[in-house]
């Protein structure tokens, strides 16, 4: 009986506080999510890796959620929540008369919306678990050249390094995020490949993934370069995990320590800048163009696809890490409305 009680006050609170939201907001813009999705179709998953484009950067972390929304019914209904407060967020925060936006044209700037959220420069502390045969290969310094991309790529806009034609420089932002090392800890375990079945996560728990993120560095396999969790997800799973090749400073294409840019992205809540499927698919950021497929290598500008110009240089593409540079405005406001009061990473900045 009293927990029926409780139950019954608890949503008379939350039509109340439904009510009070709405004054709270602008009253001409209702919280669109019709075009809201979780699955990547199928098709889609499969074509990254055989349409025949060379040089693709292979996140695996769409595959990782169609697995982890088939093995959690749960899952996809609290990802449409978060989805709903990070829309609320961005919608009250905007001035009278800016509209909803959402079709990812390219056209809405939202310079001139900045986003006012008192939280400052949002730090979050890591938790590093190396897991290699023999865990020293992968070097101190390899953790050092990966924190200062990190700390740099999410503070930094870039916009000197834009080509000539673009009208970018007005989205390139500074994120507001910086990292810091809370712990490093080396595993030598034989496991030669972890595959992307969270296996490393059960054998190297995550730590307190409530106020801090987690990072794997092992083996993968298969060619993937690393993948990452959404906000929803178990907090058992929580965190990114990269291949030791690609963490930090090391050689080639992916030798910049961006697979760690782009797999914290989709931590943060960013989905791939192309949507994951056809044109009309969107990332659901207002200020990203939207794009045919993803990019790969180093493009030369303009990469054309849905009638406009691709943001190739934009670290949720698939492109080469020294050919991507700029988080969007549109996607500073999806990964901090996480952190608001209510956000399903809040729990960083409230303890
Ligand atoms: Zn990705």
């Amino acid at each position: 009986m009293k927990k029926l009680f409780l139950g019954m006050a608890t949503l008379a609170l939350l039509l109340s506080s439904c009510d009070n939201d709405k004054s709270t907001i602008n009253p001409s813009q209702d919280i669109d999510m019709s075009d809201f999705t979780v699955y990547t179709p199928e098709a889609e998953l499969t074509a990254k890796t055989a349409d025949g484009k060379s040089n693709k950067k292979a996140c695996y972390t769409m595959n990782v959620l169609n697995r982890q929304l088939q093995e959690n019914p749960g899952l996809e209904q609290k990802m449409y929540a978060i989805e709903y407060q990070t829309r609320k967020f961005i919608a009250s925060k905007k001035p009278e008369g800016a509209g909803n936006g959402g079709g990812g044209n390219g056209e809405t700037d939202v310079d001139v919306l900045p986003i006012d959220d008192n939280l400052g420069t949002i730090n979050i502390p890591v938790y590093i678990h190396i897991v290699y045969p023999d865990a020293s290969t992968i070097t101190d310094d390899q953790v050092t050249t990966q924190m200062a991309t990190l700390n740099d790529d999410f503070v930094n806009p870039h916009i000197d390094q834009l080509p000539e034609g673009t009208t970018f420089a007005n989205d390139a932002t500074n994120a507001g995020f910086s990292f810091s090392v809370a712990g490093v800890f080396r595993y030598n375990d034989p496991t030669s490949s972890w595959g992307t079945n969270d296996a490393v996560k059960a054998a190297y728990p995550p730590i307190t993934p409530e106020t801090h993120m987690n990072i794997w560095v092992c083996n993968i396999g298969g060619g993937i370069l690393g993948y990452a969790q959404f906000p929803g997800g178990n907090p058992s799973t929580d965190g990114i995990v990269l291949g030791g090749a690609y963490f930090g400073t090391t050689s080639g294409a992916y030798g910049l320590g961006r697979t760690a840019t782009h797999e914290v992205g989709h931590y943060l809540n960013l989905r791939h800048i192309w949507g994951d499927g056809p044109c009309r698919f969107d990332d659901f950021v207002e200020d990203t163009p939207a794009a045919g497929s993803s990019n790969g290598g180093c493009p030369t500008f303009p990469s054309v696809s849905c009638k406009s110009a691709d943001m190739t240089m934009n670290y949720m593409d698939y492109t080469f890490d020294a050919c991507m540079y700029i988080f969007t405005d549109g996607q500073r406001n999806r990964m901090r409305a996480l952190f608001q009061s209510g956000g399903a990473r809040a729990t960083f900045v409230s303890n």
